[in-house]
């Protein structure tokens, strides 16, 4: 298996060069040269697997020999032994036609944690086996952060540096990074948005020199192992949904910011899994169920919601989708990429916006809709969904026709965002691991959004 830059100005790399570049050197996005089929017999054999033993077989059709399989086995055991849930993303049955997918077991209560404890594991297996100095260098709009600190907290031979929006993100979020004292985190609070944190980090990544002196190393979703790690729960929840009867395509609603989960959605897809519809939900900030109405894809002004891990306006593995709607056309997708980056938005013609429309649903969910959602379902359903699983809820009810199996990616526990359950008046009991971040100190430094701000910290740091 070899890895090509959406761009097609990178030869072609293995799996562990592949993580390492993170960014594709030509500015593009990595992409598996060809996608692995899983066929219908492959598909029963994998019925009755394991969560670890579901993510063994598919890693390695990603990874070939580059890591051995034992070591591979150990690296996912590794992984998913922090989870808290014994099927590490169990399948909730909610009512005939709706299941949610709990993907919020893990350290951090968020779906982060699936791609980036593995991911966390890999790059410290990485670093021994190559001797390579591992500087992560990410952005977040809350949940990363948190979750790639708690992956890699602590490790030797890696250091960390995450900026979040300062003041934007949510109080367990903020907590669950700076309360972390280990010497290789670096917590920087950006005066900006997340919009800010992500064009600067694809900035100082794109400066090539820059990246090399430092060892720049990705976690962000524009690292290809955090996709291939999020197409084996969309696996696991088909196999999940079979054990209840329900038998054939299914459809799944995805709480989506930076295109990343619903992209390993799309990617499970191709590679054989019989999806039915793959439902895009978004919360008012929209450029992806603008892009999927119309054809346009165009950022448009900043909302602050409930959903604070949603509220991006550009989609960092956007263009990765681009790719596949031009038929791996790496030349269309990089003079699509210079408009955008010229004129601020691009456009697709109406047969390609009829191939998105046949490929997704989507809907974005107005702040009161979100909400409800939490309020509905708690009252009718005994079941308190966070605010971004409610955007992923509301759509379906929305889009979906009624009877038609569908999962719900349920991204958060609703701990982390208390903010917005208590306006329905809910009241939750925090998790014990919750509850104790509110005592500990915070260690963060506040800095203004610029690259040399940035940059200077780094120079102090890595
Ligand atoms: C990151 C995040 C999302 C959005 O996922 P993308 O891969 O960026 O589309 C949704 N919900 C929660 C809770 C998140 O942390």
């Amino acid at each position: 298996m070899e890895y090509i830059s959406t761009r097609g100005q990178v030869a072609p790399i293995g799996f562990i060069d592949a993580i390492l570049m993170g960014l594709a050197d030509d500015g593009g996005l990595l992409v598996p040269k060809t996608i692995p089929q899983v066929s219908a017999d492959t598909l029963r054999a994998w019925q009755g697997l394991s969560y670890q033993e579901l993510a063994l077989e598919i890693f390695s059709l990603y990874v070939n020999d580059e890591i051995p399989r034992a070591d591979l086995k150990k690296l996912v055991d590794d992984s998913y032994a922090t989870f808290r849930h014994e099927d590490v993303t169990p399948v909730r049955r909610i009512r005939d036609d709706l299941y949610v997918l709990e993907l919020f077991h893990g350290p951090t209560f968020a779906f982060k944690d699936v791609a980036l404890q593995f991911l966390g594991n890999l790059y410290q297996y990485v670093s021994q086996k190559t001797n390579s100095i591992i500087h992560i260098l990410g952005a977040t709009s809350g949940d990363t952060g948190a979750s790639a600190i708690e992956g890699v907290r602590g490790k030797a031979g890696i250091r960390i540096c995450i900026l979040h929006p300062h003041g934007k993100v949510s109080k367990v979020q903020e907590l669950q990074m700076t309360t972390v004292d280990d010497a290789n985190v670096l917590n920087l609070a950006v005066e900006g948005t997340f919009d800010d944190c992500q064009r600067i980090i694809k900035e100082l990544f794109a400066d090539v020199d820059f990246k090399h002196r430092y060892h720049l190393r990705a976690i962000n979703s524009i690292n290809i192992a955090r996709i291939l790690a999020q197409t084996v729960y969309y696996f696991y929840a088909y196999f999940r949904l079979a054990d209840q009867g329900q038998a054939g395509k299914i459809s799944f609603s995805v709480p989506t910011g930076n295109f990343g989960d619903i992209f390993a959605g799309y990617l499970a897809r191709k590679m054989g899994l019989p999806i039915h519809r793959l439902i895009l939900a978004t919360n008012e900030n929209n450029i992806l169920e603008r892009f999927v109405s119309d054809g346009i894809y165009q950022p448009g002004e900043f909302r602050g919601t409930y959903s604070p891990s949603m509220d991006i306006q550009v989609a960092s593995n956007f263009e990765r989708y681009l790719y596949y709607l031009y038929g791996e056309d790496s030349t269309a997708v990089t003079a699509l990429m210079a408009q955008f980056k010229a004129e601020g938005r691009l456009e697709i013609p109406a047969d390609k916006l009829a191939t998105v429309q046949s490929e997704f649903a989507a809907y974005g969910v107005q702040n009161d809709e979100c909400l409800d959602a939490i309020g509905d379902y708690h009252a009718r359903y005994d079941y308190l969904l966070d605010p971004h699983t409610a955007c992923g809820v509301a759509a379906i009810d929305k889009v979906a026709g009624s009877g038609e199996a569908t999962v719900a990616l349920s991204t958060a526990h609703p701990a982390k965002f208390d903010e917005a359950i208590r306006l329905r008046s809910i009241a939750q009991t925090y998790p014990p691991q919750i509850k104790a971040l509110f005592d500990k100190p915070q260690h963060q430094r506040v800095v203004g959004g610029t690259n040399d701000a940035i940059k200077d910290e780094l120079v102090r740091f890595f």
